[in-house]
């Protein structure tokens, strides 16, 4: 079997989808690995590395025609796309919810696809594969950098011949994998560290990474099913909103993380708590994506100052800023995943396993991922179903994040 490793093309795209050192354990299960020249520049991976661990560097062209597998990052760009014949199949974060067109493509091409954000990520033999997590939790590091850079003083506290400065106060929202990462990465910069998540159970991680966790009496519990957390409807929203507002203005740095899967990120920062804060205060707002952002007025990939001087920065793909971490753990999650796919040197593709459920989402011309073939099925023509205008609908609340997720 032949697996082979694209170079990524998506604008800011730096991460590559398998490092030099896996490649002797695919090797070990008799597959052959070639790579796209070029593919590891962006992560400081040469092609002499790959060479030297034992794969053939080829053209793009070359690649197409030999591969039976194709490793990606993220979704194949139009002429990878065009250029999959029958037979073969594509791996990497294909964000299959949010992209289902993409899927039917596929399919219609009998493309095997095969999406890590599909993961069924609470089962515990699955979380060496669970990229959702690798990524976010570099992005979460990073995202920290990110706010020190932009913010005008220091984290930790310092005590000069020149006076003192007192420590930084960062807000946490949302504390899932980034936002825990957040929390230990601000601390160790030497921040005071406070978070807040709709999921109270996270209190516990906040604290023990030396967060205090803020509490709010107007909205009550949202936990949802899977570890996620629910929408809240819009009577608690405009509580939140409100309540958050006090504590967003004593801060000087507020990093944002809220998700729901399958949804528009949750409005934390309203233009009345921009107004609020203080000038110089900065926020980096890691929701923010193609449906919104956690914060009014961000967007994807841009700095924005407000006009009372608040520094709004909408993360774009902050994990890719971290190339080679974040590819050294990507590659580890999909050289797993490979591994549990393949038997005697080909793919085994297996319904009935629970893993590959969530993962395989095109196979032998059809869309079989559940999810992703309701959605379809959604927006058909034919459907009558009022959910098409609503993807969540497809994952109501389940294991499986939606594809706004990501
Ligand atoms: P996510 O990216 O979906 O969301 C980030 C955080 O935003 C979550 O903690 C969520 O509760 C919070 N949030 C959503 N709406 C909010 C609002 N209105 N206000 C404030 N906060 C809000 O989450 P994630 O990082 O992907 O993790 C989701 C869950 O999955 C967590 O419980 C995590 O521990 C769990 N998880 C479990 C495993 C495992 O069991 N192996 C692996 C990975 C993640």
């Amino acid at each position: 079997m032949k697996v082979a490793v694209v170079k990524e093309t998506a604008p800011g795209e730096r991460r590559v989808a398998l490092v030099p050192e896996l490649i002797g354990r695919l090797q070990g299960a008799g597959i052959e690995v070639l790579v796209e020249s070029g593919a590891g520049d962006g992560a400081w991976f040469a092609d002499s590395a790959y060479a030297d661990a034992g794969a053939s560097v080829v053209s793009r062209a070359e690649l197409l025609a030999d591969a039976d597998l194709i490793l990606t990052v993220g979704k194949p760009d139009s002429q990878l796309t065009d250029g999959l014949h029958q037979g073969q199949a594509i791996l990497g974060m294909l964000n299959p919810l949010a992209d289902p067109g993409l899927a039917a493509t596929l399919a219609d091409r009998g493309v095997t696809a095969i999406s890590l954000d599909g993961l069924p990520r609470t089962l515990s033999r699955a979380q060496s594969m669970d990229a959702l997590s690798s990524q976010a939790n570099v992005a979460g590091y990073k995202a920290v950098l990110v706010a020190a850079e932009a913010f005008g003083r220091f984290f930790p506290m310092l005590t000069t011949a020149a006076g003192t400065a007192r420590p930084a106060k960062v807000l946490i929202l949302g504390t899932g994998v980034a936002g825990l990462q957040a929390i230990g990465t601000a601390r160790r910069l030497g921040a005071v560290v406070s978070a807040y998540d709709v999921r109270p159970q996270t209190k516990t991680e906040v604290q023990s990474l030396g967060g205090t966790f803020i509490e709010l009496k107007s909205v009550a519990d949202a936990a949802g099913q899977g570890g996620y957390a629910r929408a809240l409807t819009d009577e608690e929203r405009q509580a939140q909103q409100a309540e958050l507002a006090g504590h967003i203005a004593r801060h000087d740095v507020i990093i944002t993380t809220a998700q729901v899967p399958g949804r528009k990120p949750p409005l934390l920062v309203t233009d009345h708590a921009l107004k609020e804060m203080t000038a110089g205060a900065v926020i980096v707002d890691m929701g923010a994506g193609p449906l919104g952002g956690n914060v009014a007025g961000s967007v994807p990939g841009e700095t924005v100052v407000t006009g009372n001087g608040v520094t709004i920065i909408g993360a774009g793909n902050l994990a890719a800023a971290v190339p080679g971490a974040s590819s050294a753990f990507l590659a580890r999650n999909i050289t797993t995943l490979l591994l549990h796919l393949v038997k005697d040197g080909a793919l085994a593709i297996d319904p009935a396993d629970e893993i590959q459920a969530g993962v395989v989402i095109t196979h032998d011309g059809a869309v079989v991922q559940a999810a992703t073939a309701a959605l379809l099925a959604d927006h058909s023509p034919s459907a009558a179903n009022p959910s098409a205008a609503n993807p969540s609908a497809a994952n109501p609340g389940g294991d499986q994040p939606g594809g706004a997720t990501s």
